[in-house]
């Protein structure tokens, strides 16, 4: 089985604008995909992903509401292929209350993104997040930016500590363009991590070593949809000097396990 543990998905309405801005923040980079969900769905299962994590991120409170409805419809469309995971913003007004709402909609986890949503992810304000889900739902927080310091290593590190209940993964291997450092400080942590957008920025002999410095155990495959493909991905991954159990673990049992199905 083949779980996409990362992927990003816009009501169809707005999926284009959105992508623009995903490309715009990340300095014009070429997006792969429109980022609507019959895309992903459609090129996913064409290279063999069963199931996709989807999730979206809340850049203004107002917003929350809506991407937790949406997230949850399309987890209604499509049960045996999606695993939805809510959105959460700081300054949300009814964080604990919203909390509950994303269980009863049978959601998995939680999604924050420190850049996009422009808060530093150890900053107080945003504890009642980590205090709602801590125990309850794993967070999924995107990690590292060189431009930026909102969602740096070393803050997720003080929220790993801080929260020590709390189930975190931490995505592109614990730090997005400052994949060394995320990984030299989330050795063998304990932390679950994803290696999507991450595996083209590195020689399979260095994304192998940086997995197992983190944990075979712990790393999640995902694509980072609409940034890049399953096909893409899974040809880079396939090339990684991993074991076929370590494989079997990135590709589907650990997050089979986090989301405590196995
Ligand atoms: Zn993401």
């Amino acid at each position: 089985m083949i779980i996409d543990a990362h992927a990003h998905i816009f009501p169809d309405k707005i999926a284009q604008k959105a992508t623009d801005g995903i490309s715009a923040f990340y300095g014009g980079l070429k997006i792969g995909y429109d980022g609507t969900l019959g895309a992903l769905i459609e090129e996913g299962t064409a290279a063999g992903v069963d199931r996709f994590i989807v999730q979206s991120v809340a850049t203004v409170p107002s917003q929350v509401r809506a991407i937790n409805d949406f997230i949850s419809e399309s987890v209604r469309k499509y049960p045996d292929k999606l695993i939805g995971f809510g959105a959460l913003h700081p300054d949300f007004d009814d964080i604990a209350g919203e909390t509950e709402r994303i269980i009863s909609l049978g959601l998995k986890g939680i999604k924050i993104h420190g850049d996009f949503q422009q808060f530093f992810v150890d900053d107080e304000f945003a504890y009642p997040i980590y205090e709602a889900a801590e125990g309850r739902l794993p967070i999924l927080f995107h990690v590292g930016d060189e431009r930026y310091d909102f969602s740096s290593p070393e803050r997720l590190l003080r929220v790993v500590k801080r929260f020590p209940g709390l189930t975190v993964i931490a995505a592109h291997l614990a730090g997005w363009s400052m994949w060394d450092k995320g990984v030299e400080l989330f050795e063998h942590s304990g932390v679950y991590a994803d290696c999507s957008s991450s595996l083209y920025a590195m020689s399979p002999e260095h994304a192998a070593e940086l997995i197992r410095r983190i944990g075979a155990d712990r790393v999640m495959w995902g694509t980072d949809y609409p940034m890049w493909g399953a096909a893409k991905e899974l040809e880079r991954f396939d090339k990684l000097p991993l074991s076929d159990r370590e494989k079997q673990m990135i590709l589907s049992g650990n997050a089979l396990r986090l989301l405590g199905e196995s």
